[in-house]
């Protein structure tokens, strides 16, 4: 039976889940944000830290603090949460909702190579391209392997470059403007962009450059196996939480 939430349990590290926690507060609906790590991102409301130790773990916290919903407001792209999320809400009986962003679709003036993994996408680029890599910290290895490669990889944290020394390194968060993106690519006049499939307007000016440019973007196609969106905005899935469902 469908009620209104008692007690939600709020899956973040999103922009989206910051939204979210923000619309429940002034819903004045009660409310935990949980995070992976260290919690860099400001949320209203109490903040707990830190893995569950999986299935069980989830399952073990939902029912000892009693809450009737888990909101799952992760990153497109964390494989491991959101499944795990998704069984251990069945397994107690709490209802289990699901936030994500929509993905990038390419539109006309788009040239999307659509990959389905980081040793794809290197495997995609032709001999001694300049490539721009926005994947973050992980997953450069198969890219670092490819020695003919100008590589310029952007990331909020400095990557392990394996030893590489001839690879530029942006270190930096998004939002990126529209301005400041289309200067780096006039700088750098790259022949390819690497991403993962994100979705979200924080991150879109580089594909705008890339069209601008008619540069491909080798697209990473998101993880398989997450469990289906029931809303892609925070707006969307308090309309969800307010109708009792
Ligand atoms: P992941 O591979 O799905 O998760 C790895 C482990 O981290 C999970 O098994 C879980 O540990 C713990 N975990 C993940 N999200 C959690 C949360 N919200 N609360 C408590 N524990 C959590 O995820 P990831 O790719 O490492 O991403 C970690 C976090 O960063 C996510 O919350 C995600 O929203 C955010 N993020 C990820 C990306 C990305 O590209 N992957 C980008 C932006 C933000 P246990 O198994 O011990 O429970």
């Amino acid at each position: 039976m469908s009620a209104l939430p008692t007690r939600i349990l709020l899956l973040g590290g999103t922009t989206e889940a910051q939204d979210l926690a923000a619309a429940l507060k002034r819903a004045e609906l009660p409310f935990v944000v949980s995070l992976a790590g260290r919690a860099r991102a400001h949320y209203p409301g109490p903040t707990r830290i830190g893995g569950f130790g999986g299935v069980d773990g989830i399952a073990v916290t939902l029912r000892a603090e009693r809450f009737s919903h888990l909101v799952d407001a992760t990153h497109p792209f964390a494989a491991e949460i959101s499944p795990a999320a998704a069984r251990a809400a069945a397994d107690v009986g709490a209802r289990y909702l699901r936030l994500e962003r929509p993905p990038w679709r390419a539109g006309p003036l788009d040239w999307f190579v659509d990959v389905a993994s980081a040793g794809e996408a290197a495997a995609a680029l032709p001999a001694g391209a300049r490539a721009f890599l926005t994947l973050g910290s992980r997953n450069l290895a198969p890219f670092l392997a490819r020695r003919d490669l100008r590589l310029v990889v952007r990331a909020i944290t400095r990557p392990d470059l394996g030893g590489r020394d001839d690879v530029t390194v942006i270190e930096a968060r998004g939002p990126f403007a529209l301005d400041a993106e289309r200067a780096l690519w006039d700088a750098h006049r790259f022949d390819a962009l690497v991403t993962k499939n994100a979705g979200g307007a924080a991150s879109e000016a580089k594909l705008v450059a890339a069209r601008e440019r008619g540069i491909p973007v080798i697209m990473i196609a998101r993880p398989a196996g997450q469990p289906p969106a029931d809303a892609g905005t925070a707006d969307a899935l308090m309309a969800q939480l307010l109708a009792g469902r």
